[in-house]
């Protein structure tokens, strides 16, 4: 491709409001364009690395076994109230209407339609299992976009779902998804972890999220200094255990704390550490209200106490709510004296705690020398988030925390859709039987925005030979040199030739500007044509190392095999 012809807008300025590299080097290089909030434009240099990242998915999904198809992104209403989801999705399905007054929803995802197109066609159990997939457009109205092609409210995943007959089945196939999603980020160059992503249970296996390592990444991956446990930090299980001090519990007292509410400003008051104080939370538990208990330098994770009571919806009760039911502000919650319709639970550090502080529920007061199951009652559970230094949930080593962008999910889905759909089979003794299913995604875009992240440097990005929107950036620098013009167009047509994927910068710039626009771009290798172009002597430069080297035209495809190794 001439470089002349394309469109390749490079920006020198770093844009306002990009915070993170990728996003800013992605429009600085002129990979994309936004067009409104979470929703951008792929110009071509952007859709050539879309499509190999897509071609590296295809791939290996197939080599897997999984059968492409694609679906429409527009589904109707219907499906989504069979499932129920259209009740419970929330503000983040794009809903529509039709002409006609009818309602439609673009696909956040596929589970509703595939489960309707295989429950039309598939009746036996001969017929299973059955691994199917898409690269699609996917529509999430997000509450916050960011970090551009990371959170878009349009963007494109690769999904795929599974059906089965048994259980063993559903794990085959689930093994054999997970080995290729770690083929398909090794392809992409990317350094991951793939991540338990369990619902509570210790060491469960039943979903697993890919992250990339990196900073700017949402999640907070609890992985083990010694073993390869890893896990999202929300479903890390805390084994710790905790002794309880050897003294005597004392009388309880009742302390002013007129301004002080936080647990730094109340241990600070008080004196005491904020492990000897009891941070009382009051969360909406679907319509109930319950009271949660750790101890002050541990947080309350909202996933378990979500999964404690499978509830669908938690969330911290409004100051409205708090002064209602604990006839407080929230401040001075805590555990003695709650009314009965209020559940308490609490962290099983706080039942190891003697002579503890707690909130008095009554503004401008706290308790001293609170003990648990004496001055009030509460059901004892693992309720906190993982710190590092807590022992690993799998015995060997303890937590520390790294970033991760999650690219991918794998998830066994179970029979939810296929019964809620009526997705059924007759069985080997003509019973009728719900399907068991899977579903296994991956954020193809946010991978693209990934792969960006994770490599760049100064100068601009620097793509892995997979994913590389070319392979080599020619560039004759002075195009008004007639022996420089020649060997270009020479060289052009040979390595095309030879298959390579070849961009040459034809453009009538300053040396500098074709250079800068060249790192910023970050081709792995630029072939350069100079001065020495009549001796029949170019320069090759490896965008990653810096290297550089003088060599003959007749040596150029050597040189350029080696560098261009895809391993
Ligand atoms: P997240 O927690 O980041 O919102 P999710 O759990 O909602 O992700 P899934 O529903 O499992 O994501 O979707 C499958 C994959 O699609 C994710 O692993 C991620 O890589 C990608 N993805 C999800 N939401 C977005 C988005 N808004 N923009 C780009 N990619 C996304
Ligand atoms: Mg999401």
């Amino acid at each position: 491709m001439r470089q002349s012809s394309n469109l390749i807008p490079t920006l020198r300025e770093v844009p306002a409001d990009a915070e993170l590299k990728s996003h800013q080097l992605l429009l600085r290089a002129g990979f994309m364009r936004q067009n409104a909030s979470g929703i951008y434009s792929f110009l071509p240099l952007g859709y050539r690395v879309l499509r190999k990242v897509e071609q590296i998915v295809r791939e290996e999904m197939d080599r897997a076994g999984s059968v492409e198809l694609l679906m429409p992104a527009l589904q109707q209403a219907e499906l989504w109230q069979e499932s129920g989801r259209w009740y419970s999705y929330g503000p983040e399905l794009m809903r529509m209407r039709d002409r006609h007054n009818r309602e439609f929803a673009l696909g956040p995802t596929h589970e509703e339609v595939i489960t309707s197109l295989v429950r039309d066609e598939v009746k036996s159990y001969k017929r299973l299992p059955l691994n199917l997939y898409q690269i699609q457009t996917k529509f999430r109205d997000e509450k916050r976009p960011r970090f551009g092609l990371l959170r878009g409210r349009e963007f494109v995943m690769k999904d795929a779902y599974s059906f089965h007959a048994s259980k063993e089945s559903l794990d085959d196939t689930y093994n054999k998804m997970y080995e290729a999603y770690s083929r398909i980020f090794e392809r992409c160059g990317l350094d991951f972890r793939a991540v338990i992503a369990d619902s509570g249970a210790i060491g469960g296996k039943d979903t697993h999220e890919f992250m990339v390592l990196s900073d700017v990444g949402e999640d907070t991956i609890a992985y083990s200094d010694t073993s390869s446990y890893a896990a999202n930090i929300e479903m890390a299980a805390v084994t710790a255990t905790y002794n309880k001090e050897n003294v005597p519990a004392e009388t309880l007292e009742k302390v002013e704390t007129p301004t002080q509410k936080s647990i730094e400003e109340v241990s600070a008051f008080l004196n005491v550490e904020a492990s000897k104080c009891i941070k009382s939370l009051l969360f909406k538990v679907d319509d109930r209200f319950v009271l949660v208990l750790v101890r002050g330098d541990h947080e309350v994770n909202d996933i378990k106490v979500k999964n404690y009571f499978e509830a669908s919806v938690v969330e911290l009760a409004s100051v409205e709510e708090t002064k209602e039911i604990m006839g407080c502000e929230v401040g001075f919650l805590g555990p003695i004296s709650v009314s009965e319709k209020v559940e308490i639970v609490a962290d099983h550090a706080v039942q190891a705690m003697v002579n503890a502080v707690a909130g008095a529920n009554e503004a401008g007061y706290h308790y001293k020398n609170v003990n648990p199951d004496r001055d009030f009652h509460a059901v004892y559970t693992d309720i906190r988030f993982i710190q590092e230094g807590d022992p690993s949930p799998d015995g060997q080593g303890v937590i520390k925390f790294a970033k991760g962008i999650e690219v991918g999910h794998v998830f066994k889905l179970g029979t939810k859709y296929s019964e809620a759909l009526e997705a059924t089979y007759l069985d080997e003794n003509g019973r009728t039987q719900p399907m068991i299913m899977g579903c296994y995604g991956i954020g193809v875009s946010r991978t693209v925005a990934a792969i960006a992240e994770q490599f760049n440097d100064e100068n601009g990005l620097v793509w892995p030979v997979a994913v590389a929107p070319y392979h080599i950036h020619l560039i004759p620098i002075n195009m008004k040199s007639e022996e420089q013009k020649e060997l270009g167009e020479k060289l052009y047509k040979d390595l095309l030739g030879k298959g390579y994927e070849v961009l040459m910068d034809d453009r009538a710039e300053r040396p500098g500007v074709k250079f800068a626009d060249s790192d910023l771009i970050g081709i792995p290798v630029r072939v350069t044509i100079g001065k020495r172009a009549a001796e029949g002597i170019v320069e090759v430069k490896v965008r990653n190392t810096g290297e550089s080297m003088e060599v003959s035209v007749d040596e150029l495809t050597n040189t350029l095999s080696s560098l261009l190794e895809v391993k």
